[in-house]
């Protein structure tokens, strides 16, 4: 599903370029359950994001699904993102003035889907992860882990085949930890393809891979 074949990726920034990515070479398939771990700055941001088709890379080559992913325009690369990725990210990044619902929602509204008919979905997938009763709360009276719940609703309601999630524990207590990645667990089981960044031993452990990075360059596959 993806192959990474010698990425390399720098930052430039004024005088200095650092690079970042050096020769990752990488294969994940479909329905894999895998953690990317590695000290802060190793790289697993970047690399995250090259998967997410959020940022590009200075050489080598990303196929996913056999396309190649390089050089897209912003409107290819959305088309790409849309019909395949959802994010998680360790921050939620939920819209503070709309409810559970309306955040769920939103990627629908952008693809023009009549309101009803997207609350109907979004009510569905919040359901899914338990959240039913807490639709129509805003984002503030919700725990962390209720509200990274809900943004794995947003991110499912696309249908997406892969998840990217980038230290989705990293704002949780131990406990809740363990129950986002059950829930990462169980969308596994359905068959969507996980990739989680993380620098928590535990959490790493729950996977069915772990790709280390260091320095920008795989470390060991397990
Ligand atoms: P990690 O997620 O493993 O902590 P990142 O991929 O975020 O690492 O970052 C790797 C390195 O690249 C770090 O040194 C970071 O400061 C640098 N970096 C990340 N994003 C940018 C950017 N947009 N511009 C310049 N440098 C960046
Ligand atoms: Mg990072």
């Amino acid at each position: 599903m993806i192959t990474l074949t010698d990425i390399h990726k720098s930052y430039y920034t004024e005088a200095i370029s650092l690079h970042v990515l050096k020769g990752i070479s990488l294969t994940i398939d479909a329905g894999e359950y895998v953690s990317v771990m590695g000290a802060s700055g190793s790289g697993k941001s970047t690399l995250l994001n090259i998967l997410g088709i959020l940022d590009s890379y200075d050489s080598g080559e990303y196929r996913l699904n056999g396309t190649l992913i390089k050089n897209l325009g912003e409107k290819q690369a959305a088309k790409y993102r849309n019909e395949m990725i959802g994010f998680v990210f360790q921050s939620f990044n939920l819209i503070n003035f709309k409810n559970a619902l309306e955040n769920v929602a939103l990627p629908l509204y952008y693809k023009n889907v009549s309101r009803k008919r997207r609350n109907i979905i979004a009510m569905e997938h919040l359901d899914k992860m338990g959240l039913k009763d807490w639709a129509h709360h805003m984002p503030n009276e919700l725990s962390g882990g209720q509200k990274q719940r809900v943004a794995i609703a947003r991110a499912m309601i696309s249908n997406p085949k892969i998840i990217l999630a980038d230290e989705p524990t990293g704002a949780l207590d131990s406990q809740t930890s363990m129950e986002v990645m059950g829930v990462l667990s169980d969308l596994n089981k359905q068959g969507i393809t996980i990739i989680i960044v993380t620098h928590e031993q535990s959490v790493a452990d729950t996977t069915n891979r772990i790709i280390r990075l260091k320095d920008g360059m795989i470390e060991t596959h397990d």
